[in-house]
């Protein structure tokens, strides 16, 4: 049984794909037993990340048991719990042994960019996802990492992309002691990036969305302000001027990407506008809202070239601006970690537990954000 795309705004349970096997001796292969559903997923599921092919299994943030390993992962065994990072790295490429595991050679030698990533495209190297009972993982030797005991499973699945997203963006922020940090996007990597900036010294942070459900959640959960740039006073570059006596943020983080169901501009223009110009809004929001000399984070993910960057306010203001993939294994110390301290709560993002023959609905409501849903979470082999 594997979740399995059938074009956009269409996925379903497949019960007819053949399980994985190992075609490497670096390959493992893991009965998945935790999967989410990420934004960077619902990237996919809207169409707008090139190369995407039908009958492709999603998932990059998964949990699961081993069930078998290629004869050179020697440092895995057979019936180990692990959590598996969303990037496939080789651990070797210059890219690796700088642990820029996001930026990967080997994994995804034809592009130029992004490493692989599980269940991501034909552009991140097109290998399957486990948002499936059973998945292939690729050198396996490097990313899978036993779960700690002791560790809940669903703040385990958390540190395969969420937690280390969202600690990164805030890490790339630069953030020093006081600062005023504003996150755009209050979805799990946006409400975990508020909640990182507090750990690095923030004295001031502000989430702005659209979507009151998710502002409420992020007042409790990462204890921030909230701002709703549709239905508040201002546009959301006006309210943050304001509110630092007209400096701007001295931190903006993007958490938004190429977003197609949540921008303002959704309702004012057709489908195909509203992929150019909504898109890049918390982008142009960040660099015309951060200080002069502020740094703009960005981890939401632009699946094609996006070019309404206002790159003349990037010079005049001397912005710097600091993106990429999170890199997973480089991060997993620090906040396996923190999580074991009690000082982050990933799982406390997790609004929906669904069994993986439910995939379809799982998809539609984290993507019309109904039922309040912040994160779902696919449990397969129930
Ligand atoms: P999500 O869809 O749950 O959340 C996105 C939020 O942004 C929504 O609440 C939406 O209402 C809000 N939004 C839309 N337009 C906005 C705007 N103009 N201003 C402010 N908020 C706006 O997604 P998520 O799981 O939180 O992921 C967020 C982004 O992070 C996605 O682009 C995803 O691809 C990316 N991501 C990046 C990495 C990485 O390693 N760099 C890893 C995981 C996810
Ligand atoms: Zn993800
Ligand atoms: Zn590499």
């Amino acid at each position: 049984l594997a979740m399995n795309y059938r074009g956009p705004y269409r996925v379903r349970a497949d019960r007819n794909r053949p399980d994985p096997e190992i075609l490497h001796p670096r390959d493992a292969i893991v009965r998945v037993t935790r999967s989410c559903i990420c934004g960077s997923d619902l990237h996919l599921y809207h169409g707008l990340v090139p190369d995407t092919r039908v009958g492709m299994t999603f998932g990059h943030e998964f949990t699961g048991v081993v069930v078998e390993l290629g004869s050179e992962v020697t440092n895995l065994h057979v019936g180990d719990h692990v959590l598996v990072p969303f990037n496939i790295a080789c651990g070797t490429c210059p890219f690796c042994q700088q642990e820029l595991y996001g930026n990967c050679h080997e994994s995804n030698p034809e592009a130029t960019a992004v490493g692989g990533i599980f269940g991501y495209s034909h552009t991140a190297g097109g290998y399957d996802g486990g948002q499936a009972e059973y998945v292939r993982v690729p050198y396996a030797d490097i990313g899978p990492t036993v779960i700690p005991p002791g560790m809940d499973l669903d703040d385990a699945a958390l540190l395969t992309d969420v937690t280390p997203t969202g600690y990164q963006a805030a890490e790339m922020g630069g953030i020093q002691k006081g600062d005023t940090v504003v996150v755009f996007g209050a979805g799990p990597i946006g409400l975990m990036a508020a909640r990182c900036s507090w750990l690095f010294g923030a004295g001031r942070v502000i989430i702005i969305d659209h979507i009151d459900y998710r502002l409420e959640f992020a007042k409790q959960y990462a204890q921030c302000e909230a701002y709703n740039f549709v239905k508040d006073m201002d546009d959301p570059v006006v309210f943050i001027k304001k509110t630092t006596d007209f400096f701007g943020a001295d931190v903006c983080i993007d958490a938004v990407g190429c977003e197609a169901s949540g921008s303002a501009l959704q309702t004012i223009t057709g489908r195909k506008l509203m992929l150019q110009a909504g898109s890049a809004t918390a982008l142009q929001w960040a660099i015309n809202s951060v200080k002069k000399g502020g740094i703009v984070s960005i981890v939401g993910v632009y699946g094609p070239t996006w070019n309404l960057v206002p790159i003349g306010n990037v010079v005049n203001k001397g912005i710097t601006i600091r993106a990429n993939q999170a890199s997973v294994k480089r991060l997993l110390p620090r906040l396996i970690e923190h999580v074991m301290a009690g000082r982050l709560n990933p799982k406390g993002l997790i609004t929906h537990r669904v069994p993986l023959e439910e995939v379809a609905d799982a998809y539609h409501i984290f993507s019309a954000k109904r039922d309040n849903c912040i994160k779902p979470m696919l449990i397969p082999n129930q």
